[in-house]
C-alpha cells in the first residue's frame, strides 16, 4: 500500500486551471498566474459595483424617510 503512494510523485494543484503540475509555486504556468489575477480583479470590479448599488439604495432610503 505505501509502495503505491510512494510512486506518485510529489504535485501540486494548479489554483487556477487545478491541472496537477510539478514544480514551485500555485500556478502550472505564469500565464496561468496572469489569468487568475486578471479573473479575481474582474470579480472585484463585480463587487464594488454590487457595494455601490448597496450604497444608493440606502442613500435613496434615507433620503426618502427624512
Ligand atoms: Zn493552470
Amino acid at each position: 500500500m505505501s509502495d503505491e503512494i510512494q510512486r506518485i510523485p510529489q504535485h501540486r494543484h494548479c489554483l487556477n486551471c487545478n491541472r496537477a503540475f510539478v514544480g514551485e509555486g500555485r500556478y502550472c504556468t505564469p500565464e496561468c498566474e496572469n489569468g487568475r489575477v486578471t479573473e479575481l480583479k474582474k470579480k472585484r470590479n463585480g463587487l464594488l459595483i454590487v457595494w455601490g448599488i448597496a450604497v444608493a439604495i440606502m442613500v435613496v432610503a434615507i433620503v426618502c424617510s427624512l
